[in-house]
């Protein structure tokens, strides 16, 4: 790659000299950063002039992507590069702010075509399936006759397509979602993560996309995440009187506050839903790796190799927040910076790995060593679980289980409305435990809270 030898302000002038408003409103800096080129003019023969970081043969992939055709007249370096979208939009933002009102300036111009090829079509179906039957995880396997598409139901199993994806398909699949996730699709990196937003039966939901390198190809998972509008407590949990204990424990100031569970049992939900609630008289702020749901009440700061937890949770105690949030306490630094905001009248909120007290005090005791002089900086631990909520449509008195416990109970064979799976969407239930000389139960138990969501017909009873 040639690197120019041009020093910085003089590229910067060349290349503002030859830019035209015209081809800068194609793409967004987003798309500019993500293709890595930067369009300059219009030839005669409609190509896009471009600064690039890539070669002829990367800039033809990136050319099959948008398609349109791409012409090269200045290679830099990728930090020249970076520089000159900085410098030239930032330079013309206004004329572009202005240009608005003459000609409506389209956000994403290259998505809706790239979502109407039949691949993105494709795309865009398995999605649509997957926000309504709140399925989280859509998997993408490459074997060694082709791609398989799996699914995880809201009953921890796996479902997977009969047909197999061609590999040109799922390639260009897999293209169209880099560029959705502002992913670089011309690094070779074995693992990639990234996540997008889409707009599907009128309603905005958010995806997170990691691609791993395999044996036989890249593969693929899309995780629905969690929409801000559903973050309502009292939706994602029936239980009302459990909500009135947690905010008054999770509110009071300074001192630890603890959401807890293993993988997947909603922790970061909760925390989300708590915050929302929060963010409605205080200001607050949390430290991410990355921010899961973008919350607009919330001053939300992503985690990044030069700031870590332990730096950023230093920087935010200056702006005296009423509550800080940690998305996930896993070293011993931030543990140690949190206490001594705790000792300063802070509130931190953090999610942690442990899925009861025992290994909640294990956790603890590997980050800090200490247990007692932690402790006493406790004021709650609140562990979580996700349930799988019967279908509303199909279910009925489950005759068998009711003579038994000698109880309504539900169970639901299957429907339309629920692909047969008889559970649609989940149930969150927490468990609450007051800090002190010991930790003391709060409230109703899982298994109390499980007994009384199954009488309602809400979940089963395995
Ligand atoms: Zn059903």
């Amino acid at each position: 790659m040639t690197k120019s030898n041009l020093p910085s302000e003089e590229l910067r002038s060349y290349c503002l000299s030859l830019v035209e408003i015209k081809a800068l409103r194609i793409f967004n800096v987003i798309e500019c950063r993500s293709f890595l080129f930067l369009p300059v003019f219009m030839t005669v023969s409609d190509e896009i002039a471009v600064f690039t970081c890539l070669n002829e043969q990367e800039l033809a992939e990136v050319e099959k992507i948008i398609r349109r055709k791409l012409k090269l007249i200045r290679q830099v370096s990728k930090e020249e590069l970076f520089d000159l979208i900085d410098y030239v939009y930032s330079k013309l933002g206004l004329k572009l702010e202005t240009a608005k009102t003459e000609k409506p300036q389209i956000s994403h111009p290259v998505i809706p075509e790239l979502l109407a090829s039949k691949e993105g079509e494709l795309l865009k179906n398995l999605l649509e399936y997957q926000v309504s039957n709140s399925i989280s995880d859509l998997y993408f396997v490459p074997l060694k006759s082709g791609v398989e598409v799996s699914i995880k139901t809201a009953m921890n199993t796996t479902s997977k397509s009969t047909e197999l994806l061609s590999e040109e398909a799922y390639s260009k699949i897999l293209n169209i979602l880099k560029v959705l996730s502002n992913l670089n699709f011309a690094t070779s990196a074995p693992y990639l993560e990234g996540s997008f937003r889409l707009t599907l039966f009128g309603n905005q939901y958010s995806f997170r996309v990691s691609i791993v390198s395999t044996l036989h190809g890249k593969t693929t998972t899309i995780r629905q995440l969690s929409r801000s509008e559903m973050l309502d407590l009292t939706e994602l949990t029936p239980i009302k009187s459990q909500i009135g204990i947690l905010l008054e424990l999770l509110k009071q100031p300074g001192k630890l506050k603890f959401i807890a569970g293993p993988m997947g049992s909603g922790k970061t939900t909760l925390l989300y839903a708590v915050l929302k609630q929060f963010a409605k008289t205080n200001f607050v702020i949390t430290i991410e790796d990355p921010p899961e749901i973008d919350l607009e009440e919330i001053c939300q700061i992503p985690v990044r190799k030069d700031f870590d937890y332990a730096c950023a949770l230093k920087a935010v105690l200056r702006h005296n927040p009423d509550h800080i949030a940690l998305g996930e306490l896993r070293d011993s630094q931030t543990l140690k910076t949190a206490e001594q905001a705790c000792a300063l009248g802070h509130s931190i909120l953090a999610t942690i790995h442990a899925g009861d007290l025992v290994a909640f005090r294990t956790r603890i005791e590997a980050l800090s060593g200490n247990w007692d002089l932690l402790k006493p900086n406790i004021t709650c631990v609140v562990f979580t679980r996700l349930y799988p909520k019967i279908c509303q449509k199909c279910r009925i008195v489950d005759l068998k289980n009711s003579e038994l416990e000698n109880k309504t109970l539900f169970t639901s064979p299957g429907c339309e409305r629920c692909s047969f799976t008889g559970v649609v969407g989940k149930i969150l239930i927490f468990e609450i435990y007051s800090g002190g000389s010991s930790f003391q139960l709060e409230g109703l138990s899982f298994k109390e809270q499980c007994a009384s969501l199954a009488r309602k017909g809400l979940i089963r009873i395995a």
